[in-house]
């Protein structure tokens, strides 16, 4: 059976929540986060263009955040008045430009401004102490994960990763063809109500990768060819420098156990930086060490939590100094949760490794923090690929992608903030499926602007 049609949503005082939200994200993203200007700022390389970069950005963030699919179908969008007037552009013109147009100025796009937008947008918002609060413990999290939006047995960039990979073809035998494919280190900012995307970086292949290979001397040092494509943890710690130096206020990182590891953490402790790394190899120190101190003791603390329908065994052990390849000490977690209808049920096991600024965390917050941390795979990573449509190659150039993505991010942004912080219904829909909640407003937008004909969208 089909869904039904989305309808307005309606909250307790009947106001039809649907109608005029463009026109009301519009306002708010001009009014509180300068969205015109920001748009206006960007440039690419191009000659004395017929459409400024500036008109081809707003076009591809309102491609975005309408989640037009495609290029393809943005092609008629580019000649409606409705749309025309959403970018900005002036009231004579009957059409923006080519798609054409569009992929080549996205190729050709200074990134700084593009990038801006999204950072601008999120350092408003700390101004405006929407992180004020910030979360358990008062501080702020960002969780760091790799997220490959689409691969390709055909087309590639230079900027491609490449592995092999066995298919099997219909008459069963196999073979092995190379793929090519993108991976983006990415930060996202989590707390109870929203997750915002903070932050992406590339990880390169072999031949973009700078190595430098040790001479005898000082100078003789030289750039040579790296021989593998680059790992995550080398463009994660790219990313989790200019995160640091772009939002001075972000306090604790939260990431899988590929970042378990002496070097990352103390990458971050040489930022000031707290962690909140998943632990998975008891083999490995310190987890090691810990799970033998813990090995004939009772839980130290215990948990009810009546809401979740769990309880939550905790195992502690502070300052830890038996990984080598790390200074400092760190902090063992372990949380053992048995879901309260399903007590025949095996529990669940988690184990932490925890430093800096995290270490002032009761064992459960730290538990809640790292179970959080799938936030970035459920909200973020399934969303952008089902709802925003980012595992669609819109132009697969390197430069055209790191556009698009954070134009698209500018506008997820926009659209999440608004959310939680103008609409009245979030509180009521926020337990549900927040997911769909976000389609029926992108629905109910789409409706209202093709309804709005050549109305003037500047409401600044
Ligand atoms: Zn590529």
């Amino acid at each position: 059976m089909s869904e039904p049609a989305p309808t307005a949503l309606e909250d307790p005082e009947g106001q039809r929540v649907g109608a005029g939200q463009l026109r009301r994200m519009v306002a708010y993203g001009r009014k509180v986060f300068h969205l015109g200007i920001r748009l206006e700022r960007v440039v690419d390389s191009r000659r004395a263009p017929r459409t400024s970069a500036s008109l081809v950005a707003a076009a591809t963030f309102y491609t975005g955040l309408l989640r037009i699919r495609s290029f393809n179908a943005l092609e008629p969008r580019l000649g409606e008045k409705s749309f025309l007037r959403l970018v900005g552009a002036s009231a004579e013109r009957e059409r923006l430009c080519s798609v054409d147009t569009v992929g080549r100025s996205l190729c050709r796009m200074e990134l700084d401004p593009v990038r801006a937008i999204s950072t601008a947008m999120l350092a408003q918002a700390e101004r405006n102490k929407v992180f004020r609060e910030g979360w358990h413990g008062a501080l702020r999290y960002v969780a760091i994960d790799g997220w490959e939006p689409f691969s390709s047995r055909h087309r590639h960039c230079p900027e491609c990763l490449e592995r092999r990979v066995k298919v099997q073809a219909k008459d069963g035998t196999v073979a092995v063809v190379l793929e090519y494919y993108h991976r983006y280190a990415v930060a996202l900012l989590i707390d109870e109500r929203f997750d915002l995307m903070v932050d992406f970086e590339p990880l390169l292949p072999k031949d973009l990768r700078p190595v430098m290979a040790k001479g005898k001397g000082k100078h003789m040092a030289s750039l040579v060819k790296a021989v593998l494509d680059e790992g995550e943890q080398t463009a994660a710690t790219r990313l989790i420098k200019r995160v640091h130096q772009t939002y001075g206020w972000i306090d604790v990182v939260v990431a899988d156990a590929l970042y378990a590891n002496g070097p990352f953490l103390t990458t971050l402790d040489s930022l000031g930086l707290g962690a909140v790394i998943i632990a998975r190899k008891q083999t490995d120190e310190p987890l090691r060490e810990a799970v033998h101190l813990w090995a004939n003791q009772a839980p130290h603390k215990i948990v009810e939590d009546v809401k979740a329908r769990e309880r939550i065994a905790l195992w502690d052990c502070r300052d830890l100094e038996t990984l080598m390849s790390y200074k400092g000490k760190i902090r063992c977690v372990r949380g053992s949760i048995t879901k309260l209808d399903q007590p025949e049920k095996n529990p669940s096991t988690w184990c932490m490794l925890v430093t800096g600024k995290a270490t002032r965390l009761a064992p459960e917050k730290v538990l809640a923090v790292a179970r959080a941390r799938w936030h970035i795979e459920n909200t973020g990573f399934h969303q952008w690929t089902t709802r925003w449509k980012l595992a669609h190659v819109f132009r697969h150039h390197p430069q055209a992608l790191r556009s698009l993505f954070w134009l698209f991010f500018a506008a997820y942004n926009l659209l999440t903030l608004f959310q939680y912080l103008q609409l009245r219904s979030y509180g009521r829909q926020c337990g549900k499926d927040v997911t769909r909640t976000i389609s029926r407003l992108v629905d109910q937008m789409l409706d209202e602007l093709a309804c709005s004909q050549a109305l003037a969208w500047d409401t600044s």
